[in-house]
């Protein structure tokens, strides 16, 4: 079955075919919509064309596809039951291992997606303030459900009233969003950086960082940190770790499990009554096999250092891409952790030239987005990114020739 017959009986039986931020018709025109299947940084589509990726699942992928100790550990649990009466041990090993490994949590709550755990986050922030304002960054993506999608479609102006928007980077608009709100703000939510589709990416400024915990504490609020798409890639103790800040509560997901999932909150002690009062559940949050890929997944990152590796690895892919966009007379700007990295054409306000340059990448087996930031797996070998390059230096070759 080719992608296009996939696509012809889709838009039968799903709305639009496809929905959601995997939906191809969003990317640049030559986007496969349907994939096959994937094995360490490649996957290949269901046209059987290879591809290394860049998204990795768009974050979940942090080990490669397929790791072989997720996998097994995965199946381990897989043969004893999955979604049981209640949780197994594995519940317990993995919140003790989030305790051990981030120095600011002192307890974990589990559920499916990133926006469980923000949505839950803010539940316990609430619960412990009895307030309701939450001070969000301006064009920040903190989930879907109706308090957080960016589209207003099926929502009610309601469901967002108790937003209060600041710029991010800015603490003097952050110190003026909670002023208008003054004695009610339940929580800061904020990324570790700024991640924003369609931009280019800016990392957080350490006064800014230190600023929002001092508010925060001044408020009386909770600091919550959303590391959902970046947690795991950054600093395996949490994202604002290297600033020495941290948060009262974290939201996780993605990267958790190497695919499988999951997402957490993590808090402090001061929030652990609060967090026990919520009525928060889910008919699959305490499925076992999800948990056990988990606990695999981050005592490999931490065993073997995935976070060096992704590092040496996208470091490669940055100065490789400069040099190759220098040499085509392109002036490009590549932005955010080199682990999550984006890279955005200068003076090319519409995408265009972005949009042109991914799709080449395609045609060249390089799998990565016109749009939103990438993702670097530990599995992407030096090998793997020489190879990558010589896919994106003839995309390059080819943008040029496209635009003159
Ligand atoms: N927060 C951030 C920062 C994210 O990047 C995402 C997912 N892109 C979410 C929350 C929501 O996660 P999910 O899609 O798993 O609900």
């Amino acid at each position: 079955m080719t992608d296009a017959e996939l696509r012809q009986r889709a838009s039968k039986v799903v709305p639009g075919g496809m929905y959601g931020h995997l939906n191809a018709a969003l990317f640049a025109p030559g986007f496969p919509q349907f994939f096959e299947r994937g094995e360490g940084c490649r996957q290949w589509d269901v046209d059987g064309r290879e591809y290394i990726d860049f998204m990795c699942s768009w974050g979940p992928v942090v080990l490669g596809h397929r790791h072989p100790r997720v996998e097994e550990a995965a199946a381990r649990q897989a043969a004893l039951g999955d979604c049981l009466n209640g949780p197994g041990p594995i519940m317990v090993e993995l919140a003790e291992l989030l305790v051990d490994t981030v120095p600011s949590a002192d307890w974990a709550m589990f559920s499916k997606n990133g926006t469980d755990a923000t949505t839950q986050a803010l539940m316990v922030a609430r619960a412990a303030t009895g307030r309701t304002k939450v001070l969000m960054a301006h064009g920040a993506y903190h989930g879907a459900d109706p308090w957080c999608t960016p589209s207003p479609a099926g929502t009610t102006p309601n469901e967002r009233a108790d937003l209060v928007e600041f710029t991010y980077n800015s603490l003097e608009s952050l110190e003026s969003a909670a002023a208008t709100v003054e004695g009610d703000v339940a929580a800061i939510i904020v990324t570790p950086f700024k991640h924003d589709s369609f931009e280019d990416q800016e990392l957080v400024e350490p006064a800014f960082a230190r600023g929002a915990r001092a508010l925060a504490d001044r408020l009386g609020a909770a600091l919550v940190i959303d590391d959902v798409r970046a947690g795991f890639r950054v600093d395996l103790r949490g994202s604002w770790e290297p600033y020495r800040v941290r948060p009262d509560l974290t939201a996780w997901s993605k990267a958790m499990a190497n695919g499988y999932p999951i997402a957490a909150v993590t808090g402090t002690d001061a929030l652990r009554g609060p967090a026990q009062t919520l009525y928060s559940t889910g008919s699959f949050w305490f499925s076992a096999v999800a948990m056990a890929a988990a606990k695999a997944t981050i005592e490999t990152l931490r065993d073997t250092d995935g976070i060096a590796a992704m590092e040496r690895a996208g470091a490669r892919l940055r100065e490789g891409l400069y040099e190759q966009a220098k040499s085509h007379g392109f002036t490009v700007n590549q932005t955010g952790p080199v682990t999550i990295p984006w890279l955005s054409f200068d003076g090319d306000a519409d995408l265009s030239v972005a949009m042109h340059w991914s799709d080449a990448c395609l045609r060249h087996g390089v799998y990565l987005h016109p749009w939103h930031n990438w993702f670097m797996s530990a599995a992407h070998t030096e090998d793997d990114v020489a190879k990558a390059l010589e896919g994106t230096d003839q995309a390059f070759a080819e943008t040029r020739a496209h635009v003159g």
